[in-house]
């Protein structure tokens, strides 16, 4: 496909083969040798890696985007190379550099430079993986380790703009426990969230809302999003205690809303106090800020904002789309330019 024949108004958050991926490899005990850019494709792997029998692997997720300047930005990327640090260093795989990571990010972003949609038609999704790829039988760290990336464009998170969504408490699942793996994405935190999801679908809400796994009453995550609330005027987000994602769209919101003058607080979030809220939404790289309209806990369902979007939610949302397009100044230093050979 040549890029004159993408239609980017057909785009939606699905994947989509692009051109280009970047592979590099480690054994354990060494240092990473230098990767290469390599044609998209299907890899080879043992049926005995770490990664297939074990789950030992991590995920990134970040976004490229065109900028009203004409540049392709990245939105604090040294972030989700600390992430996949500590996640490398939790789950017994050698953590890949920050400097190289970086470099492979924007390598793979400026290969696949023609698949950057255009401004405000949707964005280049980036999935930096990191895998424990040697055999390995016993239960222990794997003795080889791939990290890839590869990437994948992707519509608008809210086609015909934002329109909040209903979620359902679970008093049934949990996504993770103290002393887990919850802090770090590791792969194996997402599947066990999937029949959850689905069902919740079935009865017509968006996504779940999961409660703290020790006393079943704390807001932790929506799906695979960071929770936020609204009170008198306070900001709301649960503490990250370890059970909790780190998300940099999380740390970027609590920021930016600190910068507006807002109070944020983040401590624990009884889902009582949750369903008391004047507006409540979610916040991850995928959705950016996706307001919700209505909370249901067992019987007792909370509409909020009449199911419209919030002001304190619209401002925040504003503010960080338009850091992220450059149409705002970039007062934090948020925004790395990637550079495009000719
Ligand atoms: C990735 C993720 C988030 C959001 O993190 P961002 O860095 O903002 O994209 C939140 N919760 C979970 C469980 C995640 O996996």
């Amino acid at each position: 496909m040549v890029s004159e024949q993408i239609d980017w108004d057909a785009l939606t958050f699905s994947f989509t083969p692009t051109d280009t991926m970047y592979v590099a490899k480690c054994k354990l005990g060494e240092e990473w040798t230098k990767g290469e850019m390599m044609p998209y494709g299907d890899i080879s792997i043992s049926p005995a890696a770490g990664v297939l029998n074990y789950g030992q692997g991590l995920f990134e997720g970040m976004k490229a985007q065109r900028s009203v300047n004409g540049g392709i930005v990245l939105f604090r990327p040294e972030r989700n190379a600390a992430r996949l640090q500590s996640g490398a260093k939790r789950l017994g795989m050698p953590p890949v550099p920050k400097e190289m990571f970086l470099d492979a990010v924007e390598s793979v972003v400026a290969a696949n430079a023609r698949w950057v949609p255009p401004t405000g038609k949707g964005a280049l999704y980036i999935r930096p993986v990191l895998w424990g790829t040697g055999a390995i039988l016993g239960v222990s760290p794997a003795p080889e380790y791939t990290f890839m990336i590869y990437v994948c464009p992707v519509g608008p998170y809210f086609k015909g703009g934002m329109h909040p969504i209903s979620l359902k408490v679970s008093d049934e699942y949990h996504r993770a426990c103290p002393g887990g793996s919850g802090g770090v994405k590791a792969i194996g935190n997402y599947a066990p969230g999937m029949m959850p999801s689905k069902g919740a679908k079935k009865e017509g809400f968006a996504e779940i809302i999961y409660l703290d796994a020790v006393e079943h009453r704390y807001v932790e995550e929506v799906g695979a999003a960071n929770f936020f609330c609204v009170k008198d005027n306070v900001v709301y987000t649960p503490e990250l205690t370890g059970t909790i994602l780190p998300g940099i769209t999380r740390a970027s919101i609590v920021d930016l809303a600190r910068s507006k003058g807002y109070e944020v607080c983040e401590e624990k979030i009884d889902i009582e106090f949750a369903l008391q809220a004047d507006e409540c939404f979610c916040a991850g790289t995928a959705a950016v800020i996706s307001p919700i309209g209505s909370i249901c806990h067992g019987d007792v369902c909370t509409m909020y904002c009449n199911n419209e979007v919030g002001p304190v939610t619209r401002e925040l949302y504003d503010a960080l789309t338009g850091i992220q397009t450059q149409v705002d100044p970039d007062e934090f230093g948020w925004m790395r330019e990637v550079p495009i050979p000719n």
